[in-house]
C-alpha cells in the first residue's frame, strides 16, 4: 500500500502501469477507512519517541497497540495544532538541531509555503516522501487523464514551471518552495522517463530564479518544439495566463530569435543563455509561420492562440480551482476549444486529492482523497445561525471526524498528520464533501479560512469576494473592459471602516461604467452583517481603486523578491500587508465610491 512501492515497480509498459496504478487506487479507496488507520499507525511507528509525540504520549509503548485503539488514543491525546504550534520545533530544525524532534529520519530540507495566501511564508519539513507523493499523484492523475485525452509517447510538455531561490538556513538546511525541491529531485526525472513526456525547457531555465527570463525561454523553446508539444501545463493557472500576457508583448522578439537562432539580450543569466543557445538553431520558416499566426491572432485579441501555435496539444493542465478561478476566463480565451483540465489538490504540507474526472469543467472539479498519503481528519464546520443582535455569521466547529465518517454536503476544515512530522495540523482550507469514490471522499475546495474580509460584524470569504468581483466585472465586460487582476483590503483606520477593492483593467472604459461596477460589487455582498452595517453606515461605501497597468506585476515582483516562486504564486485576494498596500495605493489612478446604499 506504500505509495513509493507502486511508483517504482513496473515502469516499462506504460499501459500496464496505468492499469496497475488505477487498480491500486481502486483498492486503497475501497478500503479507505482501514488504510487510514494503517497509515496513521505507520506514521506513529516510524516516528515513535520523537520529541513532539513524547510530549503527548509520554513513555507509552504504542508498538504493540492495536491499530484502531491507537487511532482513538491519538485523537484523545494529541491536540489539534496550527503552524504556529509547530513553528518553534521547525525553527530548531532550521537552526541545525539534529535531535529527533518531529521525525526519526533527519530532516535536511525545508519547504517554504508560497506565502501569497496568508502574506507570510511558512517553513515546513520536506522529505523524500514529499517528492515521492508528488510523483505518485502525478502518475495517478495522468493515468486517469490518458483514458480521456491520450497523449503521444515521447511528446513534450510546455510547462511554465519555476523554482524559487534556494536558501540555506542557519543550521545549513536547504529551504525553497516544495515545487523547487521536486524539480531538483530524482522523482522529477523519473516522472519524465516513466510518463515518456518531456518538458521543453532544460533545468537551467526552470532553475533560473528570474521568472521573466524563464518565461521568455519557456515560450521560445515551446515554440521550437511546437509539433512535439502534447500539453501545456503549470502548477497554478496564474502562471499560464502570465506567460501569455508576456507573449502578447514579446512575440516579435521571440520570432526573431527563432528566425536567427539567437537569444534576446533580455536573457542575461549565463547558464540559462548557454543552455538555450545549445538547443536553438536558425529556423526562418518556422519563425515566419509563427509570425503569421501571431499577426492574425493579435487582431482577434489573441483568442485561441494556444491551439493555433500548438495544434497537437490535447489539453491545458493546471490548478484552476479556488483562487485560480478568476483566471479561467482569460485561460479559456487563450485556449478556445482546447480542453482545460484542472489539476490536483495539495499544499506544501502534503498532497490531498486527485482529480478523477478530467472531463469536468474546472468549476465542477472535485478531488478524491488519497488515503495512503497522510492521515486525514475533518473538523465539521456548521454555519452559525445569524446572531440576531450582532448579525454575525460564522462557523461552529464540531469534534474532528476521521475520513470514514464524513458526510456528503457537509463543510469541513482539513487536518493532516503527515509522514513529514506534522501531527493533527490544521491546514486552514475549507472543503465540502461532494461524494465518494469507493470509500474515499471527493472534496470540493471551498476557500482558505484565514482569508476573510471583515470590518466589524461582517464576514466575507474569498468566495464571497470572488462572486462580487465577478458581478462587477460582468458590467465591465459589457462595456468592452477586461479585469486583469484584483485584490481587496478592509480599511479600518478611518471611521466608518470600508472595503477597498483594487482592480487592474485593460481597455478604455468610461468613469460612469466604473462607478456602476463599484456599486454592483457593493450590492453583491449579501452577508447579513455587511448589509446591516452598510444600511446603518457602520461600514462605509465600498471603494473601487483602479490601479495602473502593470501594478499586479509589481505585486508579483514583491513576492518573488521575498523568496516566493512564480509557479506557486497566488495573488492575495485580501491583504493587510503594508508594503503591498503601499504599492497598490501608489499605483491607484482612479477611485470610485459606491452609491449602492445611498
Ligand atoms: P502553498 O502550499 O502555499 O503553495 O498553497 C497551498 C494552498 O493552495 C492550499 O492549501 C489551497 O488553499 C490552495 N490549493 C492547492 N491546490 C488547490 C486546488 N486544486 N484547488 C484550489 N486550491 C488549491
Amino acid at each position: 500500500m506504500e505509495a513509493a512501492q507502486v511508483v517504482t515497480s513496473n515502469g516499462n509498459a506504460d499501459g500496464d502501469y496505468q492499469y496497475e496504478i488505477i487498480s491500486w487506487f481502486d483498492s486503497v479507496s475501497k478500503n479507505a477507512a482501514m488504510v487510514q488507520t494503517e497509515t496513521l499507525g505507520q506514521i506513529l511507528h516510524l516516528n515513535y519517541g520523537v520529541e513532539y509525540l513524547k510530549k503527548w504520549f509520554g513513555d507509552m509503548k504504542i508498538q504493540d497497540m492495536d491499530a484502531c485503539a491507537l487511532e482513538s488514543l491519538y485523537a484523545s491525546l494529541v491536540p489539534l495544532a496550527s503552524h504556529a504550534d509547530f513553528e518553534p520545533f521547525i525553527q530548531r530544525i532550521a537552526d541545525g538541531d539534529t535531535a529527533p524532534i518531529l521525525t526519526q529520519q533527519p530532516i535536511t530540507t525545508l519547504s517554504l509555503s508560497s506565502g501569497t495566501t496568508e502574506g507570510r511564508q511558512k517553513l515546513l519539513p520536506f522529505t523524500r516522501h514529499s517528492s515521492q507523493t508528488t510523483l505518485h499523484i502525478y502518475r495517478l492523475a495522468a493515468a486517469y487523464r490518458s483514458r480521456v485525452y491520450p497523449i503521444r509517447e515521447g511528446g513534450r510538455i510546455l510547462e511554465f514551471i519555476y523554482s524559487s531561490k534556494q536558501l540555506k538556513t542557519k543550521g545549513g538546511l536547504t529551504a525553497g518552495t516544495a515545487t523547487t525541491h521536486y524539480y531538483a529531485s530524482e522523482e522529477f526525472n523519473i516522472k519524465q522517463e516513466k510518463t515518456k513526456s518531456f518538458t521543453c525547457s532544460p533545468q537551467e531555465v526552470i532553475f533560473g530564479v528570474d521568472y521573466k527570463q524563464s518565461t521568455y525561454c519557456h515560450l521560445l523553446l515551446g515554440l521550437l518544439f511546437w509539433d512535439e508539444v502534447e500539453l501545456i501545463a503549470s502548477t497554478f493557472a496564474y502562471s499560464i495566463v502570465q506567460a501569455f500576457a508576456t507573449f502578447e508583448e514579446q512575440w516579435e522578439e521571440i520570432c526573431s530569435d527563432i528566425k536567427d537562432g539567437t537569444l534576446s539580450s533580455r536573457i542575461t543569466l549565463p547558464r540559462m543563455r548557454k543552455a538555450v543557445l545549445d538547443i536553438i538553431s536558425p529556423s526562418p520558416c518556422l519563425a515566419s509561420q509563427i509570425e503569421a499566426i501571431c499577426r492574425d491572432s493579435k487582431a482577434s485579441n489573441w483568442y485561441g492562440i494556444v491551439p493555433r501555435l500548438w495544434p497537437n496539444a490535447k489539453y491545458v493542465y493546471s490548478i484552476m480551482t479556488g483562487s485560480m478561478q478568476p483566471y479561467l476566463k482569460k485561460l479559456r480565451h487563450y485556449a478556445a476549444s482546447l480542453p482545460l483540465v484542472s489539476a490536483d489538490y495539495g499544499s506544501t504540507e502534503g498532497w490531498i486529492g486527485v482529480n478523477l474526472d478530467p472531463c469536468l469543467p474546472p468549476e465542477d472539479v472535485n478531488f478524491a482523497v488519497i488515503p495512503t498519503f497522510s492521515y486525514f481528519e475533518f473538523i465539521p464546520l456548521n454555519k452559525k445561525k445569524q446572531d440576531l443582535i450582532s448579525g454575525t455569521v460564522g462557523y461552529i466547529e464540531d469534534e474532528p471526524v476521521p475520513l470514514s465518517q464524513v458526510k456528503i454536503g457537509q463543510e469541513y476544515e482539513l487536518v493532516l498528520t503527515t509522514f513529514t512530522g506534522l501531527y493533527r495540523y490544521r491546514l486552514g482550507d475549507v472543503v465540502e464533501v461532494a461524494g465518494f469514490h469507493n470509500g474515499t471522499p471527493k472534496l470540493n475546495f471551498i476557500f482558505r479560512r484565514e482569508l476573510i474580509l471583515t470590518v466589524n460584524i461582517d464576514k466575507n470569504t474569498e468566495n464571497d469576494l470572488q462572486l462580487a468581483v465577478e458581478r462587477g466585472s460582468e458590467v465591465l465586460n459589457k462595456y468592452g473592459g477586461e479585469l486583469v487582476d484584483f485584490t481587496s483590503h478592509a480599511e479600518v483606520m478611518h471611521q466608518p471602516g470600508h472595503y477597498m477593492i483594487y482592480w487592474e483593467i485593460k481597455g478604455e472604459v468610461e468613469e460612469r461604467v466604473l462607478g456602476e461596477c463599484c456599486g454592483v460589487m457593493d450590492a453583491s455582498f449579501v452577508d447579513h452583517g455587511y448589509v446591516v452595517s452598510r444600511r446603518t453606515n457602520s461600514i462605509g461605501p465600498l471603494e473601487l481603486c483602479i490601479v495602473e497597468t502593470g501594478t499586479f506585476n509589481k505585486v508579483l515582483d514583491y513576492f518573488i523578491g521575498n523568496g516566493a516562486a512564480l509557479g506557486q504564486f497566488k495573488t492575495p485576494r485580501c491583504t493587510n500587508n503594508h508594503i503591498l498596500l503601499r504599492i497598490l495605493n501608489l499605483c491607484t489612478i482612479k477611485r470610485f465610491h459606491s452609491t449602492a446604499y445611498n
